[in-house]
C-alpha cells in the first residue's frame, strides 16, 4: 500500500519536473531543460551551438496581431524540432529566440544544418500576406566545459548576422573572426 503511494508520488514528481522544463507556448524546452541536458552530457563532449532569432518579429505582431505572433512562434519551434536529431537540444531562449545544441557533428555540418533550418522556416505558410518568415542564425563550436563561452560566441555570430542584413547564418570560431557567412 505504502509502496503504491510512493510510486505514484515519484511518478507525479517526474511529471512535474518534465512540465517545469517545457515552454508552454511552443512545447520546446526552456532554460531549465538546457541546464539539465548539459548536466547529463559526458565530460568534454564537443558541441555545436546555434542561436537563432526570428527577423522583424515585432512587425508580425504589429501587422497581424499578438495571437498570430504566438501561432508563428509555436509553428517555427515545431518546424525546428522536427528538423533536428534525437540527441540534439532545442530550447526557447527568449521571446523569439531559440538555442539549439548539436553534439557529435562537425562545425561545417552544423552550419549546413543552420542553413537548412532557415530554408525550412522560410517555406512555412504562416502569414496571411504569404511573406516568408526569415531567421538570423549564429553558429559556434566548443565543448561542455566551455559551453557558456560557446553560447556567447553564437550570440555574437547572431548579432553579426543581424547587423549584416538578416536572413542568413554566420559562424564564428574562437579566434573571433567570421569564418563563414553563407546565404
Ligand atoms: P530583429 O530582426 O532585430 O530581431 O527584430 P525583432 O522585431 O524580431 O526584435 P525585437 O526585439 O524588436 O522585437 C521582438 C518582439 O517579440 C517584441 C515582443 O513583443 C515579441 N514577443 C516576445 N515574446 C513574444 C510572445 O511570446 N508572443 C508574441 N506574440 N510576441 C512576443
Ligand atoms: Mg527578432
Ligand atoms: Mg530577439
Amino acid at each position: 500500500m505504502r509502496k503504491g503511494f510512493e510510486q505514484r508520488l515519484e511518478q507525479a514528481n517526474r511529471e512535474l519536473k518534465r512540465v517545469a522544463t517545457l515552454d508552454p507556448l511552443t512545447g520546446v524546452g526552456n532554460r531549465m531543460m538546457c541546464d539539465e541536458w548539459l548536466a547529463d552530457q559526458p565530460a568534454s563532449t564537443e558541441l555545436n551551438v546555434i542561436m537563432l532569432d526570428i527577423d522583424h518579429f515585432k512587425r508580425i505582431n504589429d501587422r497581424f496581431g499578438h495571437e498570430r505572433g504566438d501561432q508563428v512562434l509555436a509553428a517555427v519551434a515545431q518546424c525546428l524540432k522536427t528538423k533536428i536529431g534525437g540527441n540534439d537540444l532545442i530550447v526557447r531562449w527568449g521571446g523569439e529566440e531559440f538555442l539549439l545544441i548539436l553534439p557529435g557533428v562537425s562545425p561545417l555540418r552544423a552550419h549546413a544544418i543552420a542553413e537548412s533550418l532557415r530554408h525550412a522556416v522560410e517555406q512555412l505558410p504562416l502569414l496571411p500576406s504569404e511573406e516568408p518568415i526569415t531567421l538570423s542564425l549564429g553558429v559556434s563550436t566548443g565543448s561542455t566545459e566551455s559551453v557558456n563561452a560557446t553560447i556567447g560566441l553564437a550570440d555574437a555570430a547572431l548579432y553579426q548576422a543581424k547587423r549584416t542584413g538578416r536572413n542568413q547564418s554566420v559562424a564564428l570560431t574562437q579566434s573571433s573572426e567570421p569564418d563563414q557567412n553563407m546565404k
